[in-house]
């Protein structure tokens, strides 16, 4: 257990929750999670779902419906052409790379991934045994990877490699070019690759790039994805991984000694999440909403002494340089909460790298992102060092 890490979103999160309890007004710029309503028409699906009976064990890799509805979804959008087969139900997509590191990584094997970055990713690795390698994400080149740095974090021992795109926290998305990398390194050195695109559908005028639509590359990934975040569905608790098929029958063994199954009734509303226009029509507003957000975050903080923020391409992060206050990314976080109101998270939070950095997640209205960033503003002015 010594091993294992936590989620600064959750920490910051319950310590916010202290503070509203004793009357305090919080602006929560802390935890990723969209604060739009699930999509009628998929909320409708489920409670019919309930009401039919959905409500029993289902095969461990998810009744057969909604894994094709998935295989048919990740075929249109990345490309490819994904079997049912090839595709286990979980209850959450972190499981999916947690079952990938039970199923093919040993002690003592490393595992390349990105720093700054989501925080399990280093954690998970930790308690299996293995061997983090951090490739940097620097704000100079958008936060993408450098790939000569990737590429000399190989050694005979490298086992996997882990991306993300678009990106928790940076909101930074990789390329064509980041991602061809990535895949010749895996055909050269025999990697396997865990692609979390858990935001793909959350891009602002980017086109999304995956792996798995790359020659050669379907028998050595595995896509970790999900509705958690596109469909703002995080409590639903739905996520899928697209793995070759020998490694897609041993996350259906991990799943039948963990959860069992994802719940019944979710997999049904996911059918409905996955192939319904109205689905599809509510992504698209809440891109929109998220991209006005996106905007109003970056142009205010921009604005502010001491700080500077890249135009996130990807997710509903920004990830603001902090050091010209003075001030710690550490202080300046707790400082935000106790003293303004405001819960941001520290970028070290996601690793060493993100020393100097703010994570701010635009999943409130524009009245409270305007709130915020005046008390954020506000702060600065009077504290600055
Ligand atoms: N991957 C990334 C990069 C995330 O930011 C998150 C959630 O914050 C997840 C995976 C996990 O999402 P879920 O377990 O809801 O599918």
């Amino acid at each position: 257990m010594s091993r294992l890490g936590t989620e600064g979103a959750f920490e910051v999160l319950a310590k916010a929750r202290r503070l509203e309890a004793d009357g305090k007004h919080i602006i929560h710029l802390e935890i990723g999670e969209p604060d739009f309503a699930t999509p009628d028409n998929i909320i409708e699906a489920g409670v019919s779902a309930i009401q039919e009976g959905y409500t029993h064990y289902t095969p461990a890799s998810g009744i057969m419906e909604a894994r094709q509805a998935v295989a048919t979804f990740v075929s249109h959008m990345l490309n490819t052409d994904v079997e049912a087969t090839e595709v286990v139900l979980v209850p959450g997509s972190k499981n999916v790379l947690l079952f990938t590191l039970l199923a093919c990584i040993e002690p003592g094997d490393e595992v390349i991934l990105p720093d700054p970055g989501y925080p399990a990713y280093a954690s998970q690795v930790n308690f299996i045994g293995a061997v983090p390698k951090t490739v940097t994400l620097r704000e100079e080149t958008g936060f993408r990877m450098d790939l000569d740095e990737l590429a000399s974090l190989i050694s005979p021992k490298t086992r996997m490699i882990i991306i993300n795109t678009p990106q928790n926290p940076t909101g930074g998305v990789l390329t064509d070019e980041d991602v061809s990398f990535v895949c010749e390194l895996a055909h050269k050195h025999d990697l396997l690759v865990v692609s979390d695109e858990i935001y793909s559908q959350l891009v602002y005028g980017f086109h999304h790039v995956s792996p798995l639509s790359q020659h050669g590359m379907r028998d050595r990934t595995v896509l970790m994805d999900g509705l958690s975040k596109s469909y703002a569905m995080t409590g639903w608790r739905l996520g899928y991984a697209v793995a070759p098929k020998a490694l897609a029958a041993k996350l259906d063994q991990l799943m039948i000694n963990s959860s069992s199954c994802a719940a019944g009734f979710t997999q049904m509303a996911a059918i409905e999440a996955l192939t319904a226009p109205e689905s599809a029509q509510a992504v698209t507003h809440m891109v929109r909403v998220f991209e006005r957000r996106r905007d109003l975050v970056v142009d205010g903080i921009s604005v502010i002494p001491g700080m500077r923020c890249m135009r996130p391409q990807g997710a509903f992060y920004a990830f603001p340089n902090i050091e010209g206050t003075g001030l710690g990314e550490r202080e300046l976080a707790d400082r935000l909460l106790t003293e303004a109101g405001v819960a941001v998270l520290p970028g070290t939070a996601f690793g060493q790298a993100g020393k100097g950095y703010i994570r701010i997640a635009y999943t409130q209205s524009e009245d409270e992102l305007k709130l915020g960033l005046q008390r954020i503003s506000d702060f600065i002015a009077a504290n600055r060092v």
